[in-house]
């Protein structure tokens, strides 16, 4: 199996405190894998260390076999790195068409010829068109994003992630605000998406992480405590430890 992201021994302190206390993990094409463990675990710290929002102290992350350590959020954006960006970057008074119009804009640059263009601008609404449908969000494609829901509008979100075709997309709880039919909904969108990227995905709702994972990690106090599919989880002695003194839902 392929690797397309690779974590080696990675680790992070805020002062006194191992937030990442040498993680290692691989995420393969093809697969969705959860990253769960109580608040306060290192989560969303594991992700911007991904992502280039935080540098490591130590160790190594590889995507499709490039060392991240000197790319910036950008370039890692550019080598295949997938994630949303927050729901207020979205242009509110546009339609979903637009803003997923907008993003593929930008990946395809402004500099190509002339002649290119109206044929570039044609391919670009199609594509637009096509990741709507993927989405089941062809009702909505021409609503302005201020009459979206919530809901919808993470699913806009994610899709203007998809518009750049990344190899591995990042998620820090998808589900986080989300209705139950909402949920719902995203927990579709996800199993569709798997076939285009694979996915890294934090998530509290273990109803979604049941339903999706194809393997698991279990970060507590920045260490990964156990790792294995939904069933190796579901039953091991020290997860359901880890969490039993916890107070806290297995997450
Ligand atoms: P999770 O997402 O699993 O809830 P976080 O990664 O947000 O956990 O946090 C892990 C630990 O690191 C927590 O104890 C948190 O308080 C601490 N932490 C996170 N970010 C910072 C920061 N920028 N400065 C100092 N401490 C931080
Ligand atoms: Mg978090």
């Amino acid at each position: 199996m392929t690797a397309v992201l690779e974590i080696e021994a990675l680790r992070k302190r805020f002062g006194g405190l191992a937030a990442t206390d040498g993680v290692s993990l691989e995420v393969h094409a093809g697969e969705i894998h959860a990253l769960i463990g109580p608040n306060g675990a290192g989560k969303s710290t594991l992700i911007n260390l991904i992502c280039g929002e935080m540098t490591p102290d130590e160790g190594k992350i590889r995507l499709m076999g490039r060392n991240l350590a000197q790319a910036s959020v950008h370039e890692r954006v550019e080598m295949g790195l997938g994630r949303t960006f927050q729901i207020t970057s979205l242009l509110e008074d546009m339609t979903v068409l637009q803003n997923v119009g907008m993003a593929l804009q930008a990946r395809a640059g402004g500099n190509f010829r002339i002649w290119d263009r109206v044929v570039k601008r044609r391919r670009i609404w199609d594509a637009a068109e096509r990741i709507i449908a993927d989405c089941q969000l062809e009702e909505r494609e021409t609503a302005l994003v201020a009459d979206l829901s919530h809901g919808e509008k993470k699913q806009l979100e994610l899709m203007m992630a998809m518009a750049l075709q990344p190899r591995i997309m990042l998620l820090d709880e998808p589900m986080a605000g989300l209705g139950h039919v909402e949920s719902l909904k995203m927990i579709e969108q996800l199993r569709a998406l798997r076939a285009q990227t694979a996915i890294l995905l934090v998530e509290h709702d273990m109803e979604a992480v049941f339903a999706l994972a194809d393997r698991i990690s279990v970060l507590v106090y920045g260490r990964i405590v156990a790792q294995g599919s939904v069933e190796d989880i579901r039953n091991d002695p020290a997860v359901r430890e880890a969490y039993l003194g916890a107070e806290d839902e297995l997450c």
